[in-house]
Parts: C-alpha cells; structure tokens; sequence
C-alpha cells in the first residue's frame, strides 16, 4: 500500500496550551515526505474521548493513512486506544505477550508493574503491535480496508524510534519520494539573500524553493521529488548555483549549526581557541563546547562582566576602558588578544556590548555590539547594531562572534 493522502493527529491537550510546542508532527511530516507521501492535514486535539474519536472520524474520511502520536500511556488521560477501538467497533482484547513484555520491563528496574499499566496491553482485535525500545506504551498499526491508522506513542524520543524502526516498513516504500536540502546562510537579511538569489531561485524548475528567516541566520529550503532510486540533481544544481552567488556567506546545510561549522575548521587547522565575552556572558563558550570533541579546539573562556574583571583577567588597560568605554572596539580587541594570551591558544574572541533594555551611551545606544577576533596574523572588530530584545541582542552577538570567527578562519574577511 503506497497511501496518497495522509494525516496526522497530534494527541494530548498539553499541547493545545502555551507552553509545549507539537513537535512529532515535523518528524512525522518529513519521514512521510520521504517516502513520497505527502501530508494534507495535522490536527491537535486535547485529551477528550469524543474530541479524539472525531478527530480520527474526519480524518478516515479523507486520508488514507492516518498517523496519531500520545495517548497511549497508562494514566486516565491517556485515551487513544480506547477512542480508535470504540469508532471502529473493534473489542480491545488482552495481549498477553504485550502484557509479559511490559511487565518484564518493570521487573528489571526492580518495581512491580503498577495496574493501570495493564491498560498499555490492551490491543484492538486485528491491529499489529509495534514494539517500543524506549518505553512501556507499545504502539498500534491498523488496517481499515484500503486505509491504515497508526498510533505511536507522544514521547518524542520513544515516537521517532518507533515509526522509524517499526512503521515505516510496514508502510512500503513509494516509487517517489522526497529529497531535502537547507542552506544556511549569515551575515545577510532575508531580503537580501531574496535579492542575490532572485537569478538562482527561477531556475528552481521543479524544485520547491522556499526562504525562511531563522534566528540569526536565513536559510533556503530545498524540496524535490524523485522517483526510482533516483538523485536529486535539482537540489545539486541549485546548491552549486546558490554557492557560487554566496561565497563564504554561505555557511553550512542540513544540520550545520554555526558552531560545528567554526569546530570542523579548527579540527582541520589542528588550532585553538579562546574566548572572552561581556555582554554574552558565557553564550559563545557555551555555543562552541555544544558538539562533541570540542576539548580539541576549545582551551576555555572568561566571562568578564565588569571592567575590573576586563582588566584583572583579561588585561584589557584601565585607560582603553577609559577613553573608549567598555563597549567599544578597542576594548573587544583587548578582550580577545587578552584571551588569546592568557589560554596560549591560537585564537580569540570576544564581545561586549548593550544588551539593553537600559540605553547605553549616547555614541551607543542598547543593542551596540562590538566583536573582537585576535589571531596568528589578524586582529579585526566587527560593530553591530542589533534591533530586538535582550535575548535576541545577546543571541546575535554570539551567533555573530562565531561567525566572524569561522570568517577569519577561512581567511575570507570582507
Ligand atoms: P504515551 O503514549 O507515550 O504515554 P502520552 O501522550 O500518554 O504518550 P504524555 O505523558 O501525555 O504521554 O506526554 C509525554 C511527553 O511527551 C510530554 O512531555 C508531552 O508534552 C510530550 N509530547 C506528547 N506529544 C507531543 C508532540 N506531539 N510533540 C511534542 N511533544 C509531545
Ligand atoms: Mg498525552
């Protein structure tokens, strides 16, 4: 069965409410996307019997596969099971095995198995049960005629393993699927990327081209349709095209985060780095030791907030500070030649600034970052001016600093 039309169902009425994002739904949505079925709908639905029956009622009226996250768990509020059971007039019966399998579970952290876990062993008559690696609800396929339902647990992590390991290959892979591809870019506005890639962008042909601002960096999103084992030459031919146009501003793709990119430069140069910040107070250290291995590259960092603490630890001169204040380029400067020198390593860099919402000075109002780079022939600063919140301001400046260091190491400063 190769479903055309599927939907997904996000459970749980936490996820109706402020503070939990439905985040299965992207997985689910990009998996499906690479077997070449498309999705038309998602649905939440809080955690109300007949709420989800008539989520699954509408949804087996217009999509052949409908797949539901959540629900299965063994508390009161976990309902699905019984819900799809009851709309499909199918008897939940016992599954021993499901049951043993759950039960074991328990004794081997040394607890008895509460009751109302028995709820989890539970299985519509007919329905395949899917295994879980990760936890104790089992999840459930079903065919329903031409249609298939299928309920994973909400648990993140537990959901992405099971549909992976477990659905897809019950779903049978389409003759067409979906390729994907993010282009990661810095340093420029969404309307300036627009503008350098206008020429680029028409010839996407068949390619779904779509632009997207992303906290401190743009980002274009690729989606193209092969079929067979087909390549996505569209995608190659467009990232080319996109390359040669950005240069260096073209930063990474997929999952490249800045700070891979910066720690694969400094891995292949076998170089190292320090880090003195203000304003960030300890964002790029904790940005840059984010991916592992970052010991290779990573000697370590100064938070010197205040300028006795420039000047006592970093050895920034208390007459910089005077002359140019603490938010100035000549302060980021001493900041970063300051970390270089005292850590011994091969490069620094810093950042001070305004994070607001309190004015700065009148030659810098809040939002004034100043970035320093020191290193084995360079010493540079960047100024910026960053429009936002306090968060945003300092988010930016790290982002900023990494990227006026991965710059540097390309030798590529503008
Ligand atoms: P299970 O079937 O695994 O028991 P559940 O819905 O019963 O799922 P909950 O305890 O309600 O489990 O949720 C477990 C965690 O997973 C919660 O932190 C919840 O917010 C999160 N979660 C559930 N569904 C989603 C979703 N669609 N996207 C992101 N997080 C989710
Ligand atoms: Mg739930």
């Amino acid at each position: 069965m190769t479903p055309r039309r599927a939907e997904i169902i996000a459970i749980g009425s936490e996820l109706l409410e402020p503070w939990r994002l439905e985040t299965n739904g992207s997985h689910l949505s990009r998996r499906l996307g690479e077997i070449g079925v498309p999705i038309r709908f998602r649905t939440i639905v809080g955690d109300d019997p007949a709420d989800i029956m008539n989520a699954f009622r509408v949804a087996l009226g217009r999509s052949e596969l409908v797949v539901a996250t959540g629900g299965l768990g063994p508390t009161v509020d976990d309902l699905t099971r019984e819900a799809v059971a009851e709309l499909l007039g199918l008897p939940l019966l016992d599954d021993p095995e499901v049951a043993a399998g759950i039960e074991e579970r328990f004794r081997r952290r040394g607890y008895a198995m509460p009751p109302s876990n028995r709820r989890q062993a539970q299985v519509p008559r007919g329905a395949t049960v899917l295994k879980n690696a990760l936890g104790t609800a089992p999840g459930l396929f079903l065919r329903v005629g031409e249609q298939a339902i299928v309920l994973l647990p909400g648990v993140p992590s537990e959901m992405r393993r099971m549909f992976d390991e477990e659905a897809l290959p019950l779903l049978g892979r389409a003759d067409e699927r979906y390729i994907y591809r993010i282009l990661k870019i810095a340093g420029l506005t969404e309307s300036e990327v627009d503008h350098r890639l206008t020429e680029v962008a028409r010839q996407a042909g068949e390619v779904v081209w779509t632009i997207l601002a992303a906290p401190g960096q743009v980002e274009i999103h690729l989606k193209e349709r092969v079929t067979g084992g087909g390549a996505p030459v569209g995608i190659a031919r467009l990232d080319a095209a996109a390359a040669a146009v950005l240069g260096p501003d073209l930063f990474g793709r997929d999952d490249d985060a800045m700070e891979t990119v910066v720690g694969r430069l400094l891995v292949e140069r076998r170089e190292s780095l320090a880090i003195g910040e203000s304003l960030t107070g300890g964002l790029i250290a904790s940005r840059i030791t984010g991916p592992p291995g970052a010991s290779r590259y990573v000697a370590g960092g100064v938070v010197s907030y205040t300028d006795a603490a420039k000047t006592r630890v970093l050895g920034v001169r208390a007459e910089t500070l005077q002359t140019h204040g603490a938010v100035s380029a000549e302060t980021a400067l001493e900041m970063a030649t300051g970390a270089r020198r005292l850590l011994g390593t091969n490069w620094g860099v810093s950042a001070t600034g305004y994070a607001g919402p309190e004015a700065g000075d009148p030659q810098a109002p809040a939002g004034t970052v100043h970035l320093g780079i020191a290193g084995p022939n360079l010493a540079t600063t960047r100024r910026l001016n960053v429009p936002g919140d306090r968060d945003v301001v300092r988010s930016r400046a790290a982002q900023s600093a990494l990227d006026l260091l991965r710059r540097a190491l390309l030798g590529a400063m503008s």
